[in-house]
């Protein structure tokens, strides 16, 4: 089935299928490797107790999904909010696939996550949580099949939770089990900043290759979370200028420049809030404003589905790099192409997070650990030049950086699928 763009309200997962559906297009896929691809390998359902700090038993619901392993053990988030269902996993899950296939990584993609708000947790119930989930999902992981990694609401200490309930199922540990890890147990130095750190080096690279400079660009990024956050510290601190970012309540602009963009990580760490004293009244605007602001680059790095057919003709940004996955919507490709905004899609922008967490793997296996400026070195190279394959694909063949960067990763996977043949 081939979506079009009158599916304004098209959900996550009607996104992803319709992305690779143009994809398998343009590569004139036949039907039995569409529907192969179209679909996940295999998927987890599982309903779980937790006992409560009341004493109370309350049930939640939690997802893994493996969309595809031809090219190694799959690879992907465990993420815990109120928005998870299967179909947003599954979406996520294939995402994966194509991002791991684009950046050369060796592995399949898989998705996961937990229907939960943890922020209504206490630490005691979190890790309750966690660690019955874990077990729960404990068939489909380990470092040679499933290894999972932090993604929205979770981070290196449910990680960790994670990591020390599977060593505990195996009596021994294993490291590589999950990755996004503290650095006390095998984690990788530079992993909580990778993503962050890779959306500056397409964007430098993009910047690059259009002969501008990013000295003074105007940025708005929406998130404030790990991805948003230490985004807006690279590019400030690499002369652009930051004039807009948002957390879920609010968003704060300046048109000259927010300034001290550490002083605005460190409210929010502090005070929970973005801060407001320096700022004018006006400034502060709503997370719609922010989506519409006259600025050279946008960085949406917060939810999926952010730029729909209804908003995208307002985006007045020349360019969009997606740090979240899936912020533009299916029906607003088009329009955003055809008012000339260039859009750095999600399977190559973002990729900077599972490319350290397969540094983080490899050192876990070889137990021999990497200098922070040699994973990011590495990381620099690897996206960069990704992206660069990205761009030459869209010069070679057409259409725009997102349907480059499926044509590419779709083409791998069909490629690997047919170099092994079909069992039996
Ligand atoms: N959750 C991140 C993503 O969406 C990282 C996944 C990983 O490191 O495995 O790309």
């Amino acid at each position: 089935m081939i979506h079009t763009a009158t599916h304004v309200e098209a959900g996550p997962l009607e996104c992803a299928v319709c992305h690779f559906e143009q994809a398998a297009e343009r590569l004139q896929l036949d039907d039995g490797m569409r529907a192969m691809l179209a679909n996940s390998r295999r998927e987890l359902s599982v309903s779980f107790p937790v006992k409560m700090d009341d004493g109370s038993l309350q049930v939640f619901h939690g997802y893994r999904v493996h969309h595809n392993d031809t090219r190694g053990p799959v690879k992907g988030g465990l993420r815990y909010s109120l928005a998870v269902n299967l179909d947003e996993v599954r979406a996520l899950a294939m995402l994966m696939t194509w991002k791991c296939a684009v950046a050369h990584l060796p592995y399949g993609g898989a998705k996961g996550g937990v229907t939960v708000d943890p922020r209504g947790l206490s630490e005691g119930e979190l890790e309750r949580l966690t660690r019955r989930f874990g077990s729960e999902i404990g068939s489909f992981i380990g470092p040679e099949r499933d290894i999972p990694a932090p993604d929205m609401g979770t981070n290196d200490r449910v990680m960790a939770w994670l990591m020390d309930t599977y060593s505990m199922s195996q009596g021994y540990s294993v490291p590589a089990s999950f990755t996004g890890k503290p650095t006390s147990i095998g984690g990788s130095v530079g992993r909580a900043g990778a993503t962050g750190r890779g959306i500056f080096f397409v964007t430098q690279e993009a910047y690059k290759q259009l002969g501008l400079s990013l000295e003074g660009a105007t940025v708005a990024i929406q998130g404030f979370g790990n991805v948003g956050s230490t985004a807006a510290r690279i590019f400030s601190a690499a002369g652009a200028n930051v004039v807009a970012v948002s957390d879920s309540a609010e968003a704060i602009y300046d048109p000259s420049g927010l300034g001290d963009i550490d002083a605005i990580v460190a409210s929010k760490r502090e005070a929970g809030r973005l801060p407001s004293e320096h700022l004018h009244p006006g400034d502060h605007i709503t997370n719609a404003e922010l989506l519409a602001l006259p600025v050279d680059i946008l960085i949406p790095a917060a939810l999926e589905g952010q730029i729909t057919g209804a908003n995208a003709d307002a985006v007045k940004a020349k360019m969009i790099v997606e740090g979240a996955n899936g912020p533009v919507v299916c029906s607003a490709d088009a329009i955003l192409e055809g008012n000339g905004t260039a859009v750095i899609p999600d399977i190559i922008a973002n990729a900077g997070g599972v490319i350290v967490s397969y540094f983080e793997w490899v050192q876990d296996l070889q137990s021999f650990f990497w200098e922070e400026e040699n994973i990011n070195r590495r990381l620099e190279r690897m996206i960069k030049s990704a992206f660069l394959e990205v761009t030459e694909e869209q010069e070679q063949n057409g259409g725009s950086l997102r349907d480059a960067a499926y044509r590419l990763a779709v083409g791998r996977v069909v490629e690997a699928t047919e170099d092994r043949g079909i069992f039996p």
